[in-house]
């Protein structure tokens, strides 16, 4: 980069490993200087930067101050100590519409929750993904303003899009708008609440997600290469398509469903995705939660003592905000979605790994990075005491994940695990969370 100061820019151009892929410098800058490039991550015309520094201040990339992003949110500066954060109250449900509630991850309550807003008329818009009709292995993000778009913008894709690059979209556009985020959104979102008010205030609320990772833009391409799939006749790309909790597959053009893995999708496929798809940033975050939405989604993992899932096609809901609230309670009073209030309920707690994972782990990593002087990210939360056997499993995680940085190692390793051959391992992991279940 010649002329343009770095440090006025977005993190992407001083240090790409930290860079989270959230889009919101493409979304924020003032005069259009910056675009989604290569494998997401932002590109600049440098005759168009005026070296403002809007980027660099609202990037969420290298640092995340807790304290400075509760107090945008939440109008106090008390950290939250759970890994779930602030919350009001807790819900589990589900859309009433049915073709939503089929369409959704979960219980389409984040598509439920969007189109209450759409039909009540409070917003002419939601800021919504899909993957690109024209090249369906792509994620993408749009505005969805009618029930079909909605349901388009379905389902989880498990795959980095730049969703704040939107941004430069609504700046032009009259009207309110709502947004479905992941955490470094979000992030993202509330420092341009900070530092450009008048494009923020055109969003009505921002429904997070739960976040445990997202992957590799590559990862649907290398998918279908490993079953041999030829993406020139591929019409569509499902993380999580047919009966829930669903399965990765491609459909292509003649009709033919092509399901890309053997085990099924909980034990086995995104395990191993996120293992060996997701970015440095992704594994140095340690927001799982959406702490900073108006009302976070997650996936109704709770499992009965057999092991068995209780709420299948369902989400819980953590209402952070009386945005959130206001939200929630338009769309149940409505008729727009079911739910019932499980805020005194432990069962209803985050399920262990994924605190484990994000809460733990990731706070570990990037800790024994920093100390050892190389790059991650910075962050204000204090680290809770650690054993010793959760910094090896630190690292014994870091080194599986390592594997994932070689298209060399870790298309072999993919291609095997999601394999019929895999499928033993997947069934020996199966068993030990059985055993775990029925001794509880
Ligand atoms: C990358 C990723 C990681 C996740 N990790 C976890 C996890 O560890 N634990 C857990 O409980 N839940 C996780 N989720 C959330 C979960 O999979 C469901 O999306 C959530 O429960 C909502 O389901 P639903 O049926 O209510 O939503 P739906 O009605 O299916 O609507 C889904 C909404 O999510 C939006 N969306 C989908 N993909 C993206 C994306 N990449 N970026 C931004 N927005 C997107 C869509 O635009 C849509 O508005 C994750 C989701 C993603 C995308
Ligand atoms: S004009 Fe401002 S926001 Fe845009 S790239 Fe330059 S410094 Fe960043
Ligand atoms: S893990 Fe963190 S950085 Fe990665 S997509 Fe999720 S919220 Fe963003």
């Amino acid at each position: 980069m010649n002329k343009i100061n770095t440090d006025k820019l977005s993190i992407a151009f001083r240090d790409k490993a930290l860079c989270t892929r959230s889009g919101t410098c493409i979304g924020v800058c003032p005069t259009g200087a910056l675009s989604i490039g290569k494998d997401a991550y932002p590109e600049i015309d440098a005759d168009l930067c005026t070296e403002c520094g809007l980027c660099a201040k609202t990037c969420p990339g290298g640092e995340v101050n807790f304290k400075s992003l509760t107090e945008i949110t939440f109008k106090h500066q008390n950290i939250a100590e759970s890994f779930d954060g602030h919350i009001q109250r807790t819900f589990v449900g589900y859309a009433a519409d049915a073709r939503m509630r089929k369409g959704g991850a979960g219980g389409g309550v984040i598509t439920a929750l969007l189109w209450d807003l759409l039909r009540r008329n409070i917003v002419d818009g939601c800021i919504v993904t899909r993957m690109n009709p024209d090249r369906p292995w792509y994620g993408e993000a749009f505005i969805a303003r009618t029930y079909e778009e909605l349901l388009e913008s379905q389902q989880s894709k498990y795959i980095i899009i730049p969703l704040n690059a939107m941004f430069k979209e609504i700046r032009k556009l009259p009207g309110r708008y709502a947004m479905a985020a992941l955490p470094c959104h979000i992030h993202g979102f509330r420092l341009m609440q900070r530092h450009v008010p008048a494009l923020t205030n055109k969003i009505h609320c921002v429904i997070g997600l739960f976040c445990a990772s997202a992957l590799e833009t590559h990862v649907a391409l290398e998918m279908m290469q490993a079953r041999n799939i030829d993406k020139s006749q591929v019409k569509k790309f499902d993380f999580r398509g047919g009966k829930w909790p669903g399965a990765i597959r491609a459909i292509l053009k003649n009709g033919q469903i092509k399901r890309l893995h053997y085990s099924n999708f909980k034990d086995g496929a995104i395990n191993y995705l996120t293992y060996l798809y997701s970015p440095f940033r992704c594994q140095t975050c340690i927001d799982g939660s959406a702490e900073f939405s108006d009302i976070s989604v997650s996936d109704a993992w709770t499992r009965d003592e057999f092991g068995d899932y209780v709420f299948d096609s369902q989400s819980k809901m953590l209402v952070r905000t009386h945005v959130g609230m206001d939200v929630l309670n338009g769309a149940t009073e409505s008729g727009s979605l079911v739910v019932q209030d499980v805020s005194q309920n432990r069962h209803y707690q985050t399920h262990k790994l994924h605190t484990k994972k994000k809460g733990l782990t990731a706070p570990i990593r990037v800790e024994r990075l920093l100390k050892k002087g190389k790059t991650a990210p910075k962050y204000d939360k204090p680290l809770p005491p650690i054993s010793r056997s959760e910094r090896i499993g630190e690292r014994l995680e870091s080194l599986i994940m390592s594997i994932g940085k070689k298209r060399s190692t870790r298309f072999p390793m993919f291609k095997f695990l999601t394999s019929r051959y895999g499928i033993i391992l997947v069934k020996i992991r199966q068993y030990v969370k059985s055993k775990k279940y029925r001794r509880k």
